[in-house]
């Protein structure tokens, strides 16, 4: 490709420009992706323009980013980010430069980009390209490196590894020798980082599923200490053999079983979940009988870190909760001898809406123990055991319950402690017998339980 395709947009906004008599290009992601034949979705333009040169040529512009250059243009439906051709002078925290000054040239702007494949520039409108550090050559070999000397790169950005090691899992690539040398003498800086940029790179991470998976980005972080650095719990796993149904140790077992999650689309928390879902294996590891190994509750240590990790990295609350909660429930044993009321507390315990998870949850953990899909008919018996019962449309919470505490006042029992643990006893009476959830029959029974603490 020689010149590539410019949107009439963009040709249309570059017309502006050039009636001011400013340069302005297309720059980063757009591009990049337009070489590895790919429609871009954001549009980042970079210009000799100043910001309030900018603010001025378009009626709808927001200052989204004044200090560091940038503003939103709104044009025709799109947002369109426009920065001003930039050179970074110092970073004293390791995340932000210190200061931000113009450069004259697109050259110059391109020469503080991180990795030579985000380091070309389209001139707009001809889409001629700028290319000053052979971005095309790498992206047709597939590989991230960084512009200009790695070492002195990653020391000005401690996001930059995260970023190599991400576009190394999402696009498929390979990170070129020295740029991955580069990433451990660089760990102190990248320690600093704020935990919620962390964040959003790892949930890109977990959206790599086209080109491999997540497990390319994690295995790469634990070849350059930054697993250990940012993931420890996960790192732990290593060389912790499990034997028995596994054929991997436990971090092959969870990487496995998060790109499963990732590959099959399934929503986010479940794919953490799955990723670590046997993260408390290492700390609750004995010798059994015969060589097995015995991880006796590490469901509880697992959900436990689990949540230690979310919300260092500043997850929501739900998401927390979410996975957890899936990990916490990912040790159940179906036997066809369930009774009907074991399979009700297992609804309940789960939740109704969160069975299908689980369910995905165990699909990934079943793939991850020998690297085989383990088939359309697993869990199907406990499946239907769970639809018969749900069509039972028998009593699942206390509100369905055909008594209320209300109806017990009525009968004289007195609100407060007493009445809770009543229509809990209530509650698991018609787990056990659904026959029993009638009016009269619970209100007998509220009476006997009443006497007793009377
Ligand atoms: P994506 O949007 O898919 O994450 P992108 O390459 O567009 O990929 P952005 O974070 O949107 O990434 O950044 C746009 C461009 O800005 C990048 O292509 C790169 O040229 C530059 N850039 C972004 N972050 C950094 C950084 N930490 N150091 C140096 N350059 C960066
Ligand atoms: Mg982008």
């Amino acid at each position: 490709m020689d010149n590539a395709y410019i949107h009439p947009l963009l040709r249309e906004m570059a017309r502006i420009f050039q009636d001011r008599g400013r340069e302005v290009y297309l720059v980063g992601g757009a591009v990049r992706d337009m070489f590895r034949g790919q429609r871009a979705q954001d549009w980042d333009l970079a210009t000799n323009a100043l910001p309030e040169e900018v603010i001025a040529m378009f009626r709808w512009v927001i200052p989204t980013g004044i200090k560091h250059g940038t503003v939103t243009v709104h044009y025709k439906g799109r947002a369109i980010e426009v920065t001003t051709f930039r050179t970074e002078s110092t970073y004293s925290d390791g995340r932000r430069p210190d200061r931000v000054n113009f450069a004259a040239a697109i050259e110059e702007d391109l020469s503080r980009r991180d990795f030579t494949m985000n380091a070309i520039a389209l001139r707009l409108p001809s889409g001629d390209p700028v290319d000053p550090f052979g971005g095309r050559g790498d992206i047709e070999k597939r590989i991230i490196r960084s512009v200009g000397n790695p070492a002195e790169r990653f020391a000005e950005d401690g996001l930059r590894s995260l970023r190599a090691v991400r576009f190394a899992a999402v696009l498929g690539f390979a990170v070129e020798e020295a740029t991955l040398a580069a990433i451990r003498p660089a760990l102190g800086l990248t320690a600093k980082v704020s935990p919620e940029r962390i964040r959003d790179e790892l949930d890109k991470i977990l959206g790599a599923g086209k080109n491999g998976g997540p497990s390319t980005a994690f295995r790469l972080m634990e070849q350059t200490g930054l697993l250990e650095l940012l993931l420890p719990e996960l790192a732990a796993c290593r060389g912790v053999e499990q034997k028995g149904y596994h054929c991997f140790d436990v971090l092959d077992h969870s990487l496995l079983a998060g790109d499963y999650a990732v590959r099959e689309q399934y929503p986010r928390h479940v794919i953490l979940a799955a990723l670590f879902h046997d993260i408390g294996k290492p700390a609750t590891r004995k010798a059994g009988e015969q060589g097995v190994w015995t991880f006796y509750q590490h469901e509880k240590e697992s959900s436990r870190l689990c949540r230690n990790i979310l919300s260092r990295l500043r997850y929501p609350n739900a998401v927390c909760d979410g996975t957890c909660h899936l990990i916490e429930e990912h040790m159940f044993h179906y036997t066809g001898d369930w009774s009907d009321a074991a399979v009700r507390r297992f609804i309940i315990r789960v939740g109704e809406e969160n069975l299908e998870n689980l369910y995905r949850l165990r699909r990934a953990d079943a793939y991850a123990m020998a690297g085989l899909d383990p088939g359309p008919e697993f869990l199907l018996p406990l499946a239907a055991r769970v639809d018969a019962e749900l069509a039972k449309g028998r009593a699942f919470s206390l509100k369905d319950l055909a008594v209320s505490g209300k109806d017990l006042i009525e009968t004289g029992i007195k609100p407060g402690k007493y009445m809770g643990i009543i229509l809990q006893e209530l509650f698991e009476t018609v787990v056990n017998d659904p026959s029993m959830n009638q009016r009269e029959k619970l209100l007998e029974i509220a009476g006997k339980i009443n006497q007793r603490y009377m």
